[in-house]
């Protein structure tokens, strides 16, 4: 037994009493280890010899608990499709506890799907092995992708079915997260008018994400504006992959602007800016296009819980004071939104920006391909990772993807002429699509064989087909011909009814 597998240090648990429940995992009949994420253990400082063995699959499976750490499950409410739920929290997570990765950052180590806890209400506590490695998959493809992310460190089997409509194997997958902190964490105290725990709650996402605002004297307005930053320039990076959440209740949000929450996402095919997949989302809230939307939806309700604290003592005057400012901030994430968009399109359309280029019109020509993909139903990814063909001179492979072949003449004319325009700045041809081509993805995780993965796993307990999948996620800029089957889309007729749970 190694005493020195985590060195915990568990502020979470020390500094927020009754913002959660100790509690231990559920004990399991037969541990193994499905998936071992060696890279990112090494990256938490951890030892992949032991935590790749017997011992890690006890642990990750629940049956261990490691020295040092103080499992517990944390308390939230939420907004769920818009309607408030008082009392959500981890109904089948708990937090092991924190460790300081190799680059002195704090990281959450949790489990998910290790059984009932004080807030479970009605579930199992447990989970299937699919939607785990779906996380897994998911993840991994999101971090490759330069998109912040929570991310899998292992997932166990556990030897016991549970069901879901059907018998389906158990798992417990060990997630990692700059923290756990959510909007709907801030809306469990606030909804009960606590406003000191409000405040403590506050201190503690300051401390933990953004130590610099810690004495200043607007910190909770500061610390509003922050994770509405973080929040604009993830969603930008989710739709300029074409990621889809599904599900982005306020529980879901997170104070770190990282992505959380695998469970009905899903990366859209031919370009739909109403695409939706989730099987629970009838009224298509979740949308692809509504998402910087939710977002900000999401952050007004983060705001409300910090109205008391900006308005600090002084009542009367300060509330309304603070309603202005909070008001001004959230009606600037917009803004910010479509910077962090544009940006991000100039990177794929290959062109600089900055000075001397005009937003407006870069702004108009990713608008118009858009379009133009949405109009001729071209797939996403391979749209753009055309393009950086394109750029190489090699047009043949863009127009394959259009009903006509000349369909994006008109478009591809704009294009050259605007980037020729970026004058001496301007980049050799060879070199511009080359930088395309590592910002534009081949390989990004199609539903299609992401469910053949999982059912392969889940049905067979074949693994071979989710760890092929996984490394060619891992390298999702690389078009060499071994990614070759990971880059086709499944087809129209495929993905129009495609459904997630
Ligand atoms: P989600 O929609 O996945 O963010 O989960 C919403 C809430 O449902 C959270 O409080 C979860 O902990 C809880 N939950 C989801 N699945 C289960 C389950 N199988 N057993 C208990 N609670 C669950
Ligand atoms: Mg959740
Ligand atoms: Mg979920």
């Amino acid at each position: 037994m190694s005493a020195t597998t985590f060195r915990f240090d568990n502020t979470y648990a020390r500094d927020l009493q009754g913002f959660y429940a100790p509690w231990k995992p559920a004990s399991v009949p037969s541990p193994s280890l499905l998936f071992f994420n060696r890279e990112l253990a090494l990256e938490l400082g951890l030892d992949p010899e032991v935590l790749g063995g017997p011992e890690g699959a006890a642990i990750f499976a629940g049956n261990q608990v490691p020295e040092g750490a103080e499992p517990l499950a944390q308390a939230y409410a939420g907004h769920q499709f818009g309607a408030f739920s008082p009392q959500l929290g981890d109904g089948r997570a708990l937090l092991l506890g924190e460790v300081i990765d190799r680059l002195g950052h704090r990281r959450d180590i949790v489990l998910k799907g290790s059984g009932r806890t004080p807030f479970s209400r009605g579930g199992d506590g447990k989970a299937a092995i699919g939607p785990m490695l779906r996380e897994v998959l998911i993840g991994e493809a999101m971090h490759a992708l330069g998109i912040p992310t929570t991310r899998a460190l292992a997932v166990a089997g556990t030897g016991e079915p549970v069901y879901r409509q059907q018998l389906l194997p158990g798992a417990v997958l060990t997630r990692v997260a700059a923290s756990h902190l959510r909007v709907g964490t801030f809306e469990f105290f606030s909804a009960r008018r606590e406003t000191q725990r409000v405040r403590q709650l506050a201190d503690y996402a300051i401390a933990r994400h953004d130590p610099d605002l810690a004495d200043t004297t607007d910190r909770y307005l500061a610390l509003l504006r922050r994770v509405a930053q973080r929040q604009a320039a993830l969603i930008a990076g989710w739709m300029n992959v074409g990621f889809i959440h599904g599900v982005m209740n306020t529980d879901n949000v997170t104070i770190s602007g990282e992505t959380i929450d695998y469970g009905p996402c899903a990366f859209m095919e031919s370009y739909n800016p109403d695409a939706v997949f989730s099987s629970i989302d009838h009224g298509g809230r979740y949308a692809y296009s509504n998402q910087p939307l939710i977002a900000r939806w999401s952050l007004a309700r983060l705001a409300e819980t910090l109205l008391p604290l900006i308005a600090g003592e002084e009542g009367g005057d300060a509330v309304s004071k603070a309603v202005g400012q909070a008001t001004e901030l959230i009606d600037a994430f917009p803004g910010w939104y479509a910077a962090a968009l544009l940006k991000g399109q100039r990177e794929k359309l290959g062109l600089q920006g900055g000075e001397g280029g005009d937003d407006e019109l870069d702004r108009a020509l990713a608008a118009d391909w858009l379009t133009l993909l949405h109009e001729h139903g071209v797939d996403f990814t391979l749209g753009w990772r055309r393009l950086a063909d394109a750029a190489d001179g090699n047009e043949m492979p863009l127009r394959s993807l259009f009903p006509q072949p000349q369909a994006p003449d008109a478009w591809l004319a704009r294009w050259r002429s605007r980037s020729e325009s970026e004058g001496g700045r301007a980049p050799e041809w060879s070199e511009r699509a080359e930088r395309m081509r590592r910002v534009n993805p081949a390989v990004i995780p199609r539903n299609h064989r992401v469910e053949e993965a999982l059912s392969a796993a889940s049905e067979q307990e074949d693994l071979a087909p989710f760890r092929r999948l996984l490394t060619a996620l891992r390298r999702p800029y690389d078009e060499t011909p071994d990614q070759a089957e990971y880059t086709e889309p499944a087809g129209a007729e495929v993905t129009a009814c495609y459904r997630t749970f």
